[in-house]
């Protein structure tokens, strides 16, 4: 069958001809790939910065944000059946006795480091016409999110985030009741995927949610948020603590950009019991200038939070599926909108040299 695979060794992205996954276990489900969407961490992978082949194979298959259907499933499997859709998990347990969290099924709080995430570290993904997991692995999605499914992977990053701050927001009643009138009031930074995501689950969970991106306020992305009832406010025109002044009290911050920068303008903004979550993927830039005393005094003296969040467990995967479903009905048009364009298996590798275009590519495996 056909597979978009990544050689690191050689330098190469092609379309190969990858074996064919069967049946093995009768708790495994057979499923073929409709749609896997391109993020950064697939642009990384591409550009060999990234991304470990399984052990003794020069090439990994690409992808880890899909929708599938499933063809066929093993005799101990209950909950999913032949034309079932459905999105697969990315990250695999480790092997280590001691690792408590994988061996409590949440390997995405892995203590050893030694996962394995399929499309990205020692595991193929799911660029690939067929695949084969485990059942417990696969999320069922309903039929009415087929067209938008694909989304649902990256769509986990902000529902992680919003079950982490849950903790301590869901015990302030103030904060979570949306009559009251302090509602809850959350900014996003970054308006590709992720943000814009995150954005619909705020403002689905009733938050008063306001996006600071770099695009100009009348860019799709700023009349998409606009359309859902969200603010928008471009960060070329005014710095964070600018619109902090307008907001009000910031319960939540989500950061969505892995620019340092960005994310220590945001840290001072952080109002009085919020939660600050980091998202993105942060590189090497050297120093960036934050009067950190001050902003940890205030840490202390506000009761704030914060957190990094990667890889999403099942409990965000099933998170992001009630919260897709009340999107779909709500802004059907808008969601479907952040896919920006889809394209056969043999236009991947160009995809994924080139820049990213539009909010999301997405490769159409199958039909
Ligand atoms: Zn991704
Ligand atoms: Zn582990």
């Amino acid at each position: 069958m056909r597979a978009l695979a990544v050689f690191p060794s050689s330098k190469d992205i092609r379309v190969v001809d990858h074996p064919e996954p069967r049946l093995e276990r009768p708790s495994e489900v057979l499923a073929r790939v409709l749609e896997v969407g391109i993020c950064g961490t697939d642009r990384e992978i591409a550009r060999f910065e990234y991304g470990t082949p399984p052990p003794g194979q020069d090439y990994l298959v690409l992808g880890h944000e899909s929708l599938v259907e499933v063809l066929e499933v093993g005799d101990d499997v209950t909950d999913l059946s032949k034309g079932d859709l459905a999105v697969p998990m990315v990250r695999r347990p480790c092997a280590s006795k001691a690792c408590i969290a994988c061996r409590s099924n949440r390997a995405d709080f892995c203590l050893t480091g030694e996962y394995e995430e399929r499309g990205i570290v020692r595991r193929h993904g799911y660029m690939a016409e067929r695949i084969v997991d485990d059942a417990q692995w696969f999320v069922r999605v309903p039929p009415e999110l087929q067209e938008v499914g694909v989304l649902l992977e990256p769509m986990t990053v902000g529902a992680k985030a919003m079950i982490e701050a849950a903790g301590m927001m869901g015990s302030l009643p103030w904060l979570t009741d949306s009559a009251s009138e302090h509602r809850a009031k959350a900014v996003i930074i970054g308006a590709g995927a992720v943000g814009l995501l995150a954005a619909m689950t705020l403002v689905s969970r009733e938050f008063e949610t306001w996006v600071w991106s770099r695009e100009p306020e009348g860019s799709p992305q700023g009349r998409l948020i606009e359309a859902i009832g969200g603010r928008y406010r471009s960060n070329a025109d005014r710095p964070l603590a600018d619109l902090a002044a307008e907001v009000g009290n910031i319960s939540f911050i989500f950061e969505a950009t892995g620019v340092a920068r960005l994310a220590a303008e945001a840290a001072p903004t952080l109002g009085p019991n919020g939660s600050f979550c980091l998202s993105g993927v942060f590189s090497h830039t050297g120093p960036v200038s934050i009067e950190l005393g001050h902003f940890l005094r205030t840490l202390v003296l506000r009761n704030q939070r914060l957190f990094g969040t990667v890889n999403a467990g099942p409990d965000a995967f099933r998170a992001a599926v009630q919260v897709m479903g009340d999107c779909v009905r709500r802004w059907p048009r808008e969601l479907a909108s952040l896919i920006s364009s889809r394209h056969p298996l043999e236009e991947a590798p160009d995809l994924l040299r080139g820049p990213p275009v539009g909010t999301k590519s997405v490769v159409r495996i199958a039909s």
